[in-house]
């Protein structure tokens, strides 16, 4: 099969949807790989490792989407990828078409085959290909609060860990899935007191067999979240209900309960945040300040470390690509349930309820 990796151009996108690595498997199995040039630059590849790998290297997005018969892309395509895409050309990505009906209708019109990272189901309803970027954001999500406890970051000048004779921070992790497990993770790691909070008891018990001592696991509701807020330094909104808004378990005057220069790490604010305050922020801005409490609430955590979120993204992607290539879109997903659910939009066609229902389509 013909395969095209073009260079993302949406703002400040340095994800590349395959690496050298992926592109020599898929040439060993006789594919030809396009990869624009400098697609990889943003993650640390060079067209020169592309090309020992076995690709060939093409000069502008244009001639990548006019050769190619599957594209593999990180980002849903914006205005000026919309004409390039063409009818019948497969195009494996992320969309998230239910939230953005240009998008939805554009790829309607040009009769592509459009399976979105997305909507790639297991057996056990789990996501394998956003999988990837709950761990990376999870992991930052400590990272970027230990950073804004920082005095000179307007944080309450705590380090997360403490020191011989000083007591460590205490972190309140929000969701005990992927996202909150990871921070968990870290934050234990760094040595803070955490404590994970879940509605779900037999995620909780889960949570008390695998994590270290400095991990208490407590039962999520109104009631404790108020009881913790006065005594915690950083706080991981981590919660996520299935094709549902973000609750709100932090609402703004629960703020009043919290000690100046607490920080708020709103993970869930591409949902609408857990937290009634957040807003969406950038990585360039990423945090504003409300009644002395740092918010830190950006939308696309996994954009500023590109090099790990590729390697995470293509070790997750490149299994389903590799079928996609030696098989054939029609015969992989007969033969694969979870890629079946992936496909969206076949030649004009919804096939994915999530989307016609968005924008009451036909199904
Ligand atoms: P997940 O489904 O693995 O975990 C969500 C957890 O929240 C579940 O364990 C669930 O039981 C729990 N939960 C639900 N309601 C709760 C409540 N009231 N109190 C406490 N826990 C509750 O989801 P995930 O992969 O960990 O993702 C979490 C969020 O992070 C999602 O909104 C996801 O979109 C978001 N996310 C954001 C970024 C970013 O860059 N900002 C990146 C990746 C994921």
């Amino acid at each position: 099969m013909i395969i095209g990796v073009p260079k993302e151009i949406k703002n400040n996108e340095n994800r590349v949807a395959l690496t050298p690595s992926g592109a020599k498997e898929l040439a060993k199995y006789g594919h030809d790989i396009y990869v624009q040039t400098n697609a990889g630059s943003g993650s640390g590849f060079s067209d020169t490792q592309y090309e020992e790998a076995g690709a060939n290297i093409l000069p502008d997005i244009k001639s990548v989407y006019g050769r190619s018969e599957m594209i593999i892309k990180v980002k849903e395509p914006i205005q000026e990828e919309y004409g390039l895409i063409r009818e019948d050309q497969l195009v494996f990505t992320y969309f998230h078409f239910a939230s953005y009906e240009p998008l939805t209708r554009a790829m309607i019109d040009n009769k592509s085959i459009c399976l979105a990272y997305e909507t790639v189901e297991k057996e056990d309803r789990s996501l394998p290909l956003l999988i990837p970027m709950s761990e990376v954001a999870g992991r930052m999500s400590v990272q970027e609060g230990a950073k804004y406890l920082e005095k000179p970051l307007k944080g309450r000048g705590i380090l997360l860990g403490g020191v011989p004779g000083v007591r460590p921070a205490k972190v309140l992790i929000l969701g005990g899935g992927i996202v909150g497990t990871q921070a968990a993770i870290m934050a234990a790691g760094l040595g803070a007191d955490v404590t994970i909070m879940d509605i779900s008891l037999p995620r909780l018990r889960y949570l008390a067999d695998i994590m270290p001592a400095n991990v208490n696991t407590y039962m999520s509701s109104e009631y404790n979240i108020r009881e913790l807020l006065p005594s915690h330094d950083l706080i991981v909104g981590a919660v996520l209900i299935p094709g549902a808004k973000a609750p709100h378990l932090i609402t703004r005057d629960m703020l009043k309960l919290m000690r100046p220069g607490t920080v708020l790490v709103d993970v869930a604010v591409d949902q609408g945040g857990c937290i009634e305050t957040c807003e969406p922020t950038t990585h360039e801005n990423p945090t504003y300040i409300i009644d002395d409490i740092v918010h830190y609430c950006v939308a696309n955590m996994p954009g500023a470390v590109p090099y790990t979120s590729t390697l995470a993204l293509t070790n997750a992607t490149l299994p389903y690509a590799l079928q996609l290539a030696n098989k054939g879109w029609k015969k992989a997903c007969q033969e694969n349930k979870e890629l079946k659910l992936g496909l969206n939009i076949i030649k004009g066609d919804v096939v994915y309820k999530g989307v016609s229902d968005a924008f009451d389509l036909p199904h």
